[in-house]
């Protein structure tokens, strides 16, 4: 049975790639990494009822597994080269019902991975409550990787296209959608269920970027982990914060703000830039269909200060999501 399905997942996600020397179907991947290039890895855990409402489609499931793990590499301006995918798969569901499952599961996923290039090369599939773990291998050029460590006061802190757009997703279906406009819900969905990841704006940012996170957990969160890494501190205007017309139909200003700098899931890249070289990094991801939005600056010192449309400084109590949070 458990064969039948990698077989199913192998077949769907098929990708010819001469790199792999081994890919599904032996003890282990035998992968070659071009010389002068080093290699990126991120993994990701998503877990039914924590990381997805229960009862997600299994293509959007298999396509935002994948993509929270491209977004880590993006954010390291990596390109994705290979996976690895660990399913545990329920044993109450009928043999039937883990089939569908994991058919819809593999389309989402290759709906995602084949336009990459990225090849499947092997996991492992077990039996408990549904949870899915990927783990992505990149490459980069030598010495090339964007870290979070490496904004210095005076650089100019960006995000790429819009913020709290998942957030919203997720309160809209929480709430029934009361009063969503069909188009709305449907932007909004796709933002919670198919998230983008910037891999082009990544790499575009390779030897520009002074440092750059993905925004996963909410933007002053993941904006705070890149001050302390690269110990320094930020200062963002709310008024500049990119916002989604979805976001601003169905939020009122405050709830949008809210979302923006504390919802997850929005796998953007927040990055830091010279100052000198804002415009032409702006331009060169807008050439390539991303957008990117000047919201603050680096200071000297430590965290990140909120400055509102006034002028004077914002008390954000809610910094982002904490899975271990009371
Ligand atoms: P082993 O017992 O040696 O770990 P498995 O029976 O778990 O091997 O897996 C057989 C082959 O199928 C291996 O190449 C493994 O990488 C691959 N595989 C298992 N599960 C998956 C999956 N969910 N997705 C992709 N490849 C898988
Ligand atoms: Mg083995």
């Amino acid at each position: 049975m458990e064969f039948d399905l990698i077989g199913r997942i192998r077949d769907r996600t098929a990708q010819l790639r001469d790199d792999v020397r081994l890919g599904i179907g032996d003890d282990a991947a035998v992968l070659a990494v071009p010389p002068d290039h080093e290699l990126v890895m991120a993994i990701d855990t998503l877990v039914d009822g924590v990381h997805f409402p229960h009862g997600t489609a299994a293509a959007d499931i298999g396509w935002k597994a994948l993509a929270v793990n491209l977004s880590d590499l993006a954010a390291m301006g990596a390109t994705p080269a290979w996976a690895l995918l660990a399913l545990t798969l329920p044993p109450s569901a009928s043999a039937h019902a883990r089939t569908a499952f994991v058919d819809g599961f593999a389309q989402g996923f290759a709906e995602l991975a084949l336009p990459l290039r990225l090849a499947l090369v092997g996991g492992d599939t077990t039996r408990g409550p549904l949870a899915i773990s990927v783990a992505v291998h990149g490459l980069v050029p030598a010495g090339q990787a964007i870290t979070r460590g490496g904004a210095r006061v005076g650089d100019t802190v960006l995000v790429t296209g819009t913020l709290g757009d998942a957030a919203a997703g997720l309160a809209c279906l929480r709430d029934g959608h009361v009063g969503v406009q069909p188009s709305e819900r449907a932007y909004l969905s796709d933002r919670l269920n198919r998230p983008t990841p910037r891999l082009a704006a990544g790499i575009a940012l390779r030897g520009r970027a002074s440092a750059c996170i993905d925004v996963s957990d909410g933007l002053l969160a993941d904006l705070g982990h890149l001050c302390a890494a690269s110990a320094v501190g930020a200062e963002i205007e709310v008024a500049a914060l990119p916002l989604s017309p979805a976001v601003l139909a169905v939020l009122d200003a405050t709830a949008a703000r809210d979302v923006a700098f504390a919802g997850g899931d929005d796998y953007e890249l927040c990055f830091t830039v010279a100052e000198a070289e804002v415009s032409e990094v702006i331009g060169k991801l807008a050439r390539g269909g991303c957008r990117a939005t000047r919201i603050g600056r680096i200071v000297k010192g430590e965290g990140v200060r909120v400055r509102d449309a006034g002028g004077g400084w914002l008390d954000i109590a809610r910094k982002g999501w904490d899975h271990f949070a009371p």
